[in-house]
């Protein structure tokens, strides 16, 4: 039987809670664009029940799953095989069934690194010095994004020292680019240097508190991006764009990212048009 015979065209997203998800929205849009049959649904899995419901899905029909919050890293863990962001990242947004095996892959860097491109230019990064914050799977995909945009140095700065220590042991070795841990002391010194600055933490979502480092100090030419899409207008970029500053959301990030699972669930390689950033607006205002 060929790939496409054995296509059921069914996926879904897993997390918990899951409700918030645009990604049911997201794999809608196209499947309603390219005229194809088939179900994206959410599942909201508690984490001590998420390795027994992932293991059902094949035998239920699904092609894969996208997996959100907070089950990234189980998901790399019960997988067989991973491509290689997942194995850096050690956190998987999209799982494959195939053969009875369970495939891992990280798009997130991918997407990150697609938004940037798109929103900046292929080369507009290259050997200049990046801050990332936070320590989590997104600020691991947004490091491996940025080395791969070229950039010449990564900064880590998170609230939980240790956990910025592993992430700097880890992916040191992995990327060309310098990696180093600062303090939200050194802020100043840093600030002066920096061409871009990226929220990779939930600071800023709905329900959380905010990053409150000044951004007088950051040169003129500076990037302000935001990982988080809900709200879409963070008080982190909104400050950055009363500063005068070029900014990036993370709805970039968020419909790039999806562009590999909806192939490999659908058979189809879809496209982030503008179209589809404001039905995906219109979805986070309503
Ligand atoms: P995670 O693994 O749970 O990591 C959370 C990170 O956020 C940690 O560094 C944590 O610091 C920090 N943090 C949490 N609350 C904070 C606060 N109030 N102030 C400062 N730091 C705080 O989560 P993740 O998977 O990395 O995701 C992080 C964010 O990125 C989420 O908002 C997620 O929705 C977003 N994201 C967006 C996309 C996209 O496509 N746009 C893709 C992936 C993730 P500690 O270590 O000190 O706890």
């Amino acid at each position: 039987m060929s790939e496409t015979d054995r296509r059921t065209n069914v996926a879904g997203v897993i997390g918990w809670p899951v409700a918030h998800s645009l990604s049911p929205k997201l794999h809608r849009y196209w499947r309603r664009e390219y005229g194809i049959e088939g179900a994206y649904v959410p599942l909201a899995v508690r984490p001590e029940d998420f390795s027994v419901v992932v293991h059902a899905l094949p035998r239920g029909g699904f092609a894969g799953v996208n997996v959100t919050l907070p089950h990234k890293e189980a998901a790399f863990a019960l997988a067989h095989e991973h491509d290689d962001p997942a194995a850096a990242t050690r956190a998987a947004n999209l799982l494959i069934f195939s053969d009875g095996r369970i495939q891992a892959r990280n798009t997130d860097v991918y997407g990150f690194r697609t938004s940037l491109t798109e929103a900046l230019g292929p080369d507009a990064l290259r050997g200049a010095a990046a801050v990332v914050l936070g320590a989590g799977g997104a600020a691991r995909a947004a490091v491996l994004a940025l080395d791969q945009l070229g950039v010449a140095s990564v900064q880590i700065l998170n609230r939980s020292q240790e956990r910025a220590a592993s992430l700097v042991s880890e992916l040191a070795s992995r990327i060309k680019s310098s990696l180093q841990l600062v303090q939200q002391s050194d802020w100043k010194n840093v600030a002066r240097h920096t061409a871009i600055v990226v929220n990779a933490t939930r600071a800023g979502q709905s329900g959380e508190g905010s990053w409150t480092l000044p951004f007088d100090l950051l040169p003129a030419g500076c990037v302000v991006c935001d990982l988080v899409y809900n709200p879409l207008e963070t008080e982190f970029l909104e400050r950055a764009r009363q500063r005068g500053l070029k900014t990036v959301d993370g709805l970039g990030m968020l419909m790039h990212q999806a562009v590999p699972s909806f192939a490999a669930f659908f058979g189809q390689m879809p496209a982030v048009t503008p179209a589809l950033r404001s039905e995906l607006e219109q979805a986070l205002r309503a």
